[in-house]
């Protein structure tokens, strides 16, 4: 498969010179060429190994995998690095921004708080307030430190968004059920200061009620440029340290209209713009948890395609997850491979590594899907 990125870099440029002559403005937001091979990406995302890192690199080239993504742990292991370099295999380390199960922990303060007035936390899924300076910089520092140590081919961005725990919402739910959010002190003070905004006295939940019925466009707004500022500011600090390290931003897998426009509504991501800011856009088309069929896989890319100026790289699920007796069978899951490659897709990323050594039949349907 002939690589896209490098076409749409392309046609991206042309895009941006023939601007940049008519209007005399320089194209400044094409994210730079990475060391990352153009051709088509088999991702696996792993988040920890206690077996020997040889063989499992070793399994990974037979099968095909170009690139694995890490969370930190694995990444900062000098004897996993060594074997993604002596394999050739791209590393993409996943870096949560707004999930802060510990940080929330030492400081409660830091909770993002919805519109109810309670706190952003729904299972697992804890979220800090994307407002809060001091939380951002130490994010920032965070990845940049991570970045310096580790040195990946890629920062993977996760959790860049506002809380809503989208694995759990199916395709029936009721658009204004979807949990909005930040409505702290700190966010309700700089969206007043920032979009002009009066709000009369009152708690989370009272301003949450004013805020909706009189300055919903704003708050949507206010949503989306926080999301893309914290991206900006993270890029701009790691590629300080590293200038060709590549960008995959997780991508929350709704189409632009799906839920009332709950992307940008709710979640903050606006693939129109971040596509335009990062290397790579990675759907998280994880059908089998959200009740969709294989089908649905290829028309969220097709959706992220058509608002993104880059490369779109959706994730798929391999095992059974949040759907507890019920079972996702090999045939289903080897439609949502093919579904996940269909053109314009720049690859797959399987979701999990665990979830493929543990299902032979699957990593089979891999081997001979790829192999064709
Ligand atoms: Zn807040």
């Amino acid at each position: 498969m002939i690589g896209k990125r490098r076409v749409v870099s392309a046609i991206a440029g042309a895009v941006c010179v023939a601007v940049a002559l008519a209007l005399s403005l320089s194209c400044n937001t094409e994210p730079p060429s990475s060391t990352i091979d153009t051709a088509q990406i088999v991702g696996v995302k792993i988040y920890g190994h206690d077996g020997d890192l040889q063989t499992l690199f070793d399994r990974w080239q037979v099968l095909g995998v170009s690139t694995v993504f890490v969370g930190e742990e694995l990444a900062r292991r000098e004897d996993f690095r060594f074997q993604a370099e002596r394999t050739g295999t791209d590393l993409f380390l996943i870096f949560p921004v707004f999930l802060a199960i510990d940080e929330v922990i030492d400081d409660p303060s830091l909770y993002a708080v919805t519109a109810d007035g309670s706190k952003a936390v729904d299972d697992w899924v804890e979220f800090a307030c994307p407002s809060r300076e001091d939380f951002r910089t130490q994010r920032i520092e965070e990845a940049v430190a991570l970045v310096r140590e580790v040195r990946p081919a890629a920062l993977s961005l996760d959790f860049i968004r506002y809380f809503v725990f989208w694995e759990m919402v199916g395709p029936g739910q009721d658009p204004q059920s979807l949990p909005d959010s930040c409505f702290c002190p700190h966010c309700l003070s700089r969206f007043t200061d920032e979009m002009g905004q009066t709000i009369p006295p009152g708690d989370s939940a009272e301003s949450a009620g004013w805020i909706h019925e009189h300055a919903l466009d704003d708050w949507v707004e206010f949503k989306r440029q926080s999301i893309i500022g914290m991206v900006e500011e993270i890029v701009a600090a790691v590629r300080e340290v590293q200038p060709e390290i590549a960008i995959n931003l997780h991508a929350v897998p709704w189409r632009e209209t799906d839920f009332d426009r709950a992307v940008v509504r709710i979640a903050g991501q606006d693939h129109s713009v971040l596509g335009g800011m990062v290397n790579y856009l990675s759907p998280m088309c994880y059908s089998f948890m959200q009740y969709q069929p294989p089908e649905w896989i290829a028309s969220v890319v097709q959706d992220l395609d058509r608002q993104s100026a880059c490369p779109v790289l959706p994730s798929i699920q391999v095992g059974t997850a949040y759907r507890e007796g019920k079972e996702f069978g090999v045939a289903e899951f080897e439609s949502a491979l093919r579904a996940a490659l269909e053109p314009p897709s720049a690859g797959v990323v399987f979701w999990s590594w665990d979830a493929i050594a543990a299902e032979p039949e699957k990593e089979a349907a891999i081997a001979r899907v790829l192999a064709e």
